[in-house]
C-alpha cells in the first residue's frame, strides 16, 4: 500500500498547522504513522489520495449514522445552500429541528444549537453552575467532554493517547472546582458528595464511554447518580456527544430508563457537519440569555446547512426505527467473530460492544473503568493496528477509539474486516 501522496501533503501540512492535523488524533502518531490524507468517502468506504480504499470505521469519529455521503440525507442540500450558507438570524428549520430533538428525548423541553460538541458541554456546565448557584462540577476519569478548560482533567480521547489528560495551559484556578471519581465506581461518587455535596452543581457523564476505547456505563451507575444530584440539588447532566441517536432514537433515557436534568448533543444531529445542542428541564434552560442572565451565544449556531442535514438525519432515524435493530445486529456479528478469532487463536482479549459501537481492547478481564483499560499492550495494538489497514481496514488510530459501525456497512464488509483481524491478530502476536 502506497502512502505517497499522502506523505507529500504531511510535509507541506506540518508547515502550517500544527502536526499538519487541525486535531491531534488524526496524526497517527500513536501508532507511529504519518496521517492519511483523505479524497473522498462513500457507504462505507473512504479513499485516500493515493487511492487506496478503506473500509471506514472511523465515520468521521462518529456523525455519519448512514455511511459517507447517503443520497438521502444529502438530497435537497443543493436547494438550501443556494438559498445561503448563513444569516445569523432565525430560521423556520432550527425551530423543527429542536422539536425533533425535544420530542425524542425524555426530559429535555428545550435545546440551544452551537456548533461542536466541546460548546454544548461547556454551556451546559455554565448553566448548570447558574442554575445551582454552586461552582463544583463532577466528571468521570477517562471521559472526555471536549475540550474546555473545566473539563480536559483526567480525560480521555486524544488527551489519553497523547498522554496530555490534564493539559497545561489550564490554570490550577479553573480546574480547582472540577472533582474526578472512577467511572462506574458508585461508592466515590458517594464519597464525593458526602465532602463536597453542598459546593457540587452538577455530574457530567458519558453514559456508554466512547473515550478510553468503549466502556459500557453500568444501568445501576447512572440510576445512583440520578439519585445522589437529585438529594444534593445538583445536576445530571449526560454528554450523549457520542450515545446521542445512537443507542437509539431515544437515546440514553430510552436505553437506560435514567432521566438527566440536562443533555449535550453532537456528532449524529449534525450528520457530518459541525454542530452541537445543549438541553434540558424549562426551568433550567429559561435562565439562559435572552430569556435569563446566563450568558451563550454563536455566530454560527443553527447554521441552516448543519440544520438541513441533521434534520434530514433525525427524520430518517425517526421514520425508519428499525435500523437500531440493525445497527445492534452488525456490530454483534462483528464483536462475536472477533471473540471468535481470539479463541481460535487462543487469544485473552476483552471485546467490548454496545449499539453500534466495538472496541477490541488488548488486555484481559473486565472493562469498567479507567483503571481497567490503562494496561492495554500499545506495542501489539500499534501492529494489529497497522496489518489491519494493510488490509484495508481504517480504525481510529488509537487504543483508546471504538469503532463506529454505519448502516452502510454490509455483511460483506464485517466478513472482509474478520478476516484481516484474523490475520492481524496472528501479525501482533
Ligand atoms: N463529548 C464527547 C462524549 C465526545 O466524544 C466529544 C468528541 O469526541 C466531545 C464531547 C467534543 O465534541 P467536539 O469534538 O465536537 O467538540
Amino acid at each position: 500500500m502506497q502512502h505517497t501522496k499522502s506523505k507529500a501533503l504531511y510535509e507541506e501540512a506540518v508547515k502550517y498547522i500544527p502536526g499538519g492535523v487541525n486535531s491531534p488524533v488524526r496524526a497517527f502518531k500513536a501508532v507511529g504513522m504519518e496521517p492519511i490524507f483523505i479524497e473522498k468517502g462513500e457507504g462505507s468506504k473512504i479513499t485516500d489520495v493515493d487511492g487506496n480504499t478503506y473500509i471506514d470505521y472511523i465515520c468521521s469519529w462518529g456523525p455519519l449514522l448512514f455511511g459517507h455521503g447517503s443520497p438521502d440525507i444529502l438530497e435537497g442540500i443543493q436547494e438550501q445552500l443556494l438559498k445561503g450558507t448563513s444569516y445569523g438570524a432565525p430560521t423556520a428549520i432550527e425551530v423543527e429541528m429542536a422539536k425533533l430533538i425535544v420530542e425524542a428525548y425524555e426530559g429535555i423541553d428545550e435545546v440551544r444549537m452551537v456548533s461542536s460538541g466541546t460548546e454544548a458541554t461547556m454551556s451546559a456546565l455554565r448553566v448548570a453552575r447558574g442554575y445551582t448557584g454552586k461552582n463544583k462540577i463532577v466528571k468521570f476519569e477517562g471521559c472526555y467532554h471536549g475540550h474546555s478548560d473545566a473539563l480536559l482533567v483526567k480525560s480521555g480521547s486524544g488527551t489519553l493517547t497523547f498522554g496530555v489528560p490534564t493539559s497545561p495551559g489550564v490554570p490550577a484556578d479553573v480546574v480547582k472546582h472540577t472533582l474526578v471519581c472512577e467511572y462506574n465506581n458508585q461508592e466515590a461518587v458517594k464519597a464525593l458528595f458526602e465532602e463536597h455535596g453542598e459546593d457540587i452543581a452538577c455530574v457530567i457523564v458519558e453514559t456508554v464511554s466512547g473515550n478510553m476505547g468503549l466502556v459500557p456505563g453500568k444501568k445501576e451507575f447512572l440510576e445512583y447518580l440520578r439519585e445522589v444530584t437529585k438529594a444534593y440539588n445538583s445536576l445530571l447532566i449526560f454528554d450523549e456527544v457520542i450515545t446521542g441517536f445512537r443507542l437509539g432514537y431515544g437515546s440514553s433515557p430510552e436505553y437506560f430508563g435514567v432521566v438527566p436534568d440536562m443533555a449535550c448533543f453532537g456528532k449524529i444531529i449534525g450528520g457530518g457537519l459541525p454542530v452541537g445542542a445543549y438541553g434540558g428541564r424549562k426551568d433550567i434552560m429559561e435562565i439562559v440569555s435572552p430569556c435569563g442572565p446566563v450568558y451563550q451565544a454563536g455566530t454560527l449556531s443553527g447554521n441552516p446547512l448543519a440544520m438541513y442535514v441533521g434534520k434530514k438525519t433525525l427524520e430518517k432515524l425517526k421514520n425508519n426505527p428499525g435500523i437500531y435493530k440493525e445497527l445492534e445486529q452488525k456490530a454483534s456479528y462483528l464483536a462475536q467473530g472477533i471473540r471468535n478469532n481470539l479463541k481460535a487463536l487462543d487469544l485473552e482479549l476483552t471485546v467490548t460492544q454496545v449499539g453500534s459501537l466495538v472496541c477490541l481492547f488488548f488486555t484481559s478481564g473486565k472493562i469498567e473503568s479507567y483503571e481497567d483499560v490503562k494496561d492495554c499492550d500499545l506495542e501489539k495494538f500499534n501492529k494489529y493496528y497497522k496489518a489491519m489497514l494493510e488490509r484495508g481496514i481504517l480504525m481510529g488510530p488509537a487504543q483508546f477509539e471504538a469503532l463506529f459501525l454505519s448502516t452502510a456497512h454490509t455483511k460483506e464488509d464485517l466478513d472482509v474486516t474478520l478476516k484481516a483481524n484474523y490475520e492481524a491478530l496472528k501479525v501482533a502476536y
